[in-house]
């Protein structure tokens, strides 16, 4: 991709040629995969490709790191993997005895890497209301050094203020990260409103079919805290395979287009479940009735695939998952096909997740048929 057009280009045309080379080689307009774990030297000693061993970088890592940084809008990026060695790696760039501040409800599996893993490590975590400014600034310690958010937040889509909460962060001299596994490029840009590092389980819409596992942390400036996750990333080498790395860059090519159909069936879905009687509480920032609407409107340039619904008790909510036929009942998100769980099941005894709670990625297929679907399984309960 020539450097001097990119930043005329939409971000379509981003999607498409980000991190893409004619193979100098053969001619290959796809990049061919390198499985090779070593590179090189020249009689001089020096690697003139710039790869030394696959740990520390690799020609499809590298690709799909250039795309990623590109689409996201920020210096640099670095592929992990799974999105949990990602938000690890930034966490490890921290120091024994720091202080994190991270919402009451954000994805479980943070959550418990925070209380499992870096608690014993030396962290200390307050999970607040993010969506609550002034919660976040009373939750503020000396030591406080890292702001995490997750906006819409997993499973209940509250949402936090970006801007602000970045401003506080930085006025206290602490960075700001957002976990955007939920809004990926063209769904919200959390660095035009601040954020300094933002993490992407790619497992998840970036590669958006289900099939591969990865994760990125992508920086504003890539100086600094991102420099540290960088060196966790070759030194400790959770780092993702040149195939899968493969996979996600050629899913990159299509996500603007995958994230404005996603988005406009979650809409549609949202609507029909909202007007059913049925269905006791609906959450996704599109609707008019969501408490964090208007803020949404303003940070998000489209609403995102995810939603939650909330029928009468744990029974309804079991019998409903368990009526749908077009809907597969799995954990994750972001893939063409639609999926439906119960989510306070697969959180554990210790979620707070209300146990009525459907959580909904909507997927690629027609809305009609969708909603069709919800309409059968919840006119039974
Ligand atoms: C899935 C997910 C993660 C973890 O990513 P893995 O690739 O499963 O390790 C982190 N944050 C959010 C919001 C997720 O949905």
């Amino acid at each position: 991709m020539p450097d001097d057009t990119k930043l005329d280009w939409k971000v379509e045309t981003l999607a498409v040629h980000a991190g893409a080379e004619v193979d100098p080689a053969t001619g290959a307009v796809i990049s061919p995969i390198h499985l090779s774990t070593t590179f090189e030297r020249a009689p001089d000693g020096s690697y003139p490709h710039g790869h030394i061993y696959t740990r520390t970088s690799n020609p499809n890592r590298d690709a799909l790191e250039r795309a990623l940084a590109v689409l996201e809008g920020g210096e640099a990026a670095a592929c992990f993997a799974s999105g949990s060695a990602a938000a690890s790696a930034i966490f490890r760039a921290l120091r024994p005895g720091d202080h994190v501040v991270a919402p009451d409800d954000l994805y479980h599996g943070v959550r418990k890497l925070l209380k499992e893993v870096f608690v014993p490590w030396g962290l200390s975590v307050s999970f607040v209301d993010t969506s609550d400014s002034e919660t976040v600034a009373a939750a503020w310690q000396e030591n406080t050094r890292l702001l995490w958010l997750e906006t819409p937040s997993n499973p209940l889509l509250k949402i936090s203020d970006i801007a602000a909460l970045a401003e506080l962060a930085h006025s206290r001299g602490a960075l700001l990260a957002c976990d955007a596994t939920w809004t990926p490029p063209t769904v919200q840009d959390a660095f035009a409103f601040g954020a300094d590092l933002v993490l992407h389980s790619t497992t998840k819409y970036l590669a958006g079919h289900s099939d591969v596992l990865g994760g990125a942390v992508i920086a504003r400036t890539a100086s600094g805290t991102f420099e540290r996750v960088r060196a966790v990333q070759g030194l400790e080498g959770a780092v993702p395979s040149p195939f899968d790395c493969w996979l996600v860059l050629r899913s990159l090519r299509t996500l603007p287009y995958r994230m404005r159909a996603h988005c406009e069936n979650a809409g549609q879905v949202a609507a029909f479940l909202a007007a059913h009687p049925q269905v006791a509480r609906v959450h996704y920032p599109g609707l008019t009735s969501h408490p964090g609407h208007k803020l949404a409107a303003r940070q998000m340039q489209r609403f995102g695939g995810m939603l939650s619904f909330e029928v009468a008790d744990e029974d309804a909510a079991m019998a409903v998952a368990a009526r749908v036929r077009l809907f597969a009942r799995a954990t994750s998100l972001g893939g063409v096909e639609s999926l439906i769980e119960h989510r306070a099941s697969i959180e554990g005894p210790e979620s707070t997740t209300p146990k009525g709670l459907l959580r909904v990625s909507v997927g690629l297929e027609h809305p009609d048929d969708l909603i069709a679907d919800l309409a059968q399984a919840i006119a039974e309960v």
